[in-house]
């Protein structure tokens, strides 16, 4: 009897051990699985830097041609202000909005002084895993009477193969909540001579907020208001994408 009861927990306690291995096995899959999926990761990059580097760059890796590896970009004729400033203003409301909705945010910078190259930046997002890039910049023209957001995406070339189609779906989902939001979109353009695209091997888009050489739109885009709207279209945009 002794020996029958002995046995009967034995068994108890193998097919226990044996259930509890099988939950351990599953529990892991699953928690890898969770952490692996996480979160989305958007990297935002707030464009150019205080001071430009005109040393060299290839525009794609390999590549003989090369261009500055980084500018201080346009200025703003009403406002003064420098693009580099602009763009981290309107690139932190975006960082702040994403967040709060639970995206995991790289940001290829947070201050005006530092050096990094446009195929640093798209390095840097290849190495972080992200999922998709937004780079923020606002445009500038002899002709000031050019008005309106332009969408950036990498035309197809050598290197854009597995990201151009998806960087155009993105693109025109900006364009297309930028118009049903009341902001003056001009379209999406295919770049081929874009670093910071050539590089990628994320998806990825330019946002032209506007022209600061047009007056009007200059003091526009320093309104917080408008900065906000502008970075609501970009999150809702995001939302679209991932889907
Ligand atoms: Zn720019």
């Amino acid at each position: 009897m002794k020996k029958k009861i002995f046995n009967l927990t034995l068994s108890i306690f193998c097919l226990a051990l044996f259930l509890s291995k099988i939950n351990m096995d599953k529990l892991q899959t699953f928690v890898g699985k969770e952490l692996k999926n996480d979160k989305i990761v958007v990297c935002i990059d707030p464009g150019h830097q205080e001071k430009g580097d005109s040393n060299l760059e290839p525009i794609a890796p390999g590549s003989s041609r090369k261009k500055a590896r980084v500018s201080s970009g346009a200025t703003g004729v009403a406002t003064k202000k420098p693009e580099y400033v602009l763009n981290l203003e309107t690139s932190m409301i975006l960082r702040d909005m994403l967040e709060e909705k639970g995206y995991e945010i790289i940001m290829t910078r947070e201050t005006h002084d530092v050096n990094i190259s446009n195929a640093e930046r798209a390095i840097l997002a290849n190495e972080k895993n992200a999922d998709i890039v937004i780079r923020i910049h606002a445009d500038s023209l002899n002709d000031s009477s050019k008005t309106g957001a332009s969408i950036l995406c990498p035309a197809k070339n050598d290197y854009t193969g597995p990201i151009y189609e998806e960087s155009e779906r993105m693109a025109k989902i900006i364009k297309d909540n930028m118009s049903n939001m009341g902001i003056k979109v001009n379209g999406v353009f295919e770049r081929d001579d874009i670093t910071g695209f050539n590089w990628s091997k994320v998806p990825v888009v330019i946002v032209e907020m506007g022209f600061l050489s047009n007056y009007n739109e200059d003091l526009l885009m320093s309104d917080v208001n408008y900065q906000k709207k502008l970075m609501q279209s970009i999150s809702n945009s995001v939302d679209q994408y991932f889907k």
